[in-house]
């Protein structure tokens, strides 16, 4: 099977007229100002060497910012630096992420005819409360409408969610995930909220009005919802933030951030499956799992089976190709 890569191309926070509490767009991108059409080549080409076209998919990525909140002409700008790649088969798509509320169908036909697939928003959650709290400016209203419309126009409809918002809490939490499922989000991205200096949310932290998820509440409340969305064939392309996007600058201030998060999440639903699995037969020795969840299986550290080996020190977790992906076998004397 094809790999899939992307080639990400950050606009930063200029395109964005609103401040999100916890936004501060430049410490996540590390960006100033929007890149020039000769810098959006230059990243696309010299990803493109690097990439061997046999092997790989790939798509050209606008993050960052809201593209839709571009003018127009500058939205066509960089879809015509990108648009050749895909006309000439050296990429398969374009893919960019916006606000719910930058949407309407002059928009899409613009992103349509430029080769735009994917289009990534955020909806951060669905609870009006937590919308007004978080500073969004747009209601559920807005997702739900621009999801509808991105889905009729053909498009791939991501939908992205944070965890630990003011006012959220798990069940909260867990409704919004259940409602991107609803609007038959295809790929999702979970970021539990992290406090980064120069924000609203950093001066909501200092004076005690906001207090950031412990690093466990984040795990254990991001595990049904990632399990909600893998039941329903939702793509999870990120789950957690990755230290390039942010610790360079030295700015987060508070908030459950650990290097390997999606690990410690997938960890947690392994671990919840295979105590059911034991306190249902004692005589379990060891798991197997496909190779592509060994890692989840053995937790971080190797966690999940120091625990399990607590009580059975001979307890193993071991990998066998034959065994599907996201299966957990038992092994017996
Ligand atoms: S809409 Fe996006 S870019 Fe704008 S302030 Fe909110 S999070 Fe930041």
């Amino acid at each position: 099977m094809k790999s899939h890569s992307i080639i990400p191309i950050f606009l930063p926070e200029l395109a964005c007229p609103h401040q999100c509490v916890f936004c501060n767009q430049r410490n996540i991108t590390a960006v100033e100002s929007l890149p020039s059409e000769e810098d959006v080549l230059d990243i696309i080409e010299s990803h493109l060497k690097t990439i061997k076209a046999a092997e790989r998919t790939c798509e050209i990525a606008f993050f960052g910012g809201s593209y839709t909140g571009l003018s127009i002409d500058e939205q066509k700008k960089y879809l015509k630096l990108a648009a050749p790649f895909v006309e000439n088969g050296d990429i398969n798509g374009i893919r960019i992420s916006t606000r719910p509320d930058y949407i309407d169908d002059e928009i899409l036909d613009v992103l349509k005819k430029y080769h735009v697939k994917t289009i990534e928003i955020g909806a951060q959650s669905m609870d009006e409360d937590i919308l007004r709290r978080s500073g969004r400016g747009h209601r559920s209203e807005d997702v739900r409408r621009a999801a509808q419309l991105i889905k009729s126009a053909g498009f791939t409809l991501g939908i992205q969610m944070m965890i630990g918002l003011p006012g959220d809490t798990a069940e909260k939490s867990l409704e919004t995930a259940r409602e991107i499922v609803k609007l038959g989000a295809e790929g999702t991205r979970i970021y539990p909220l992290l406090v980064l200096e120069d924000t609203a949310l950093a001066e909501m932290y200092k004076d005690g009005k906001y207090e950031p998820l412990s690093l466990s509440e984040a795990v254990n409340q991001t595990a049904p919802i990632y399990q909600l969305f893998e039941e329903n064939d939702v793509l999870i392309y990120k789950c957690g933030l990755h230290p390039s996007e942010f610790l360079h600058n030295g700015k987060l201030l508070a908030g459950p951030w650990h290097p390997a998060f999606r690990q410690l999440v997938q960890a947690t639903i392994f671990m919840k499956k295979a105590k059911l699995l034991l306190q249902k037969d004692e005589k379990i020795i060891g798991f197997e799992v496909h190779p592509s969840d060994i890692n989840a299986a053995l937790g971080f550290e190797k966690g999940n089976l120091k625990e399990l080996q607590k009580n059975r020190p001979d307890f193993r977790i071991l990998q066998n190709e034959n065994i599907e992906k996201g299966e957990i076998h038992a092994i017996y004397n």
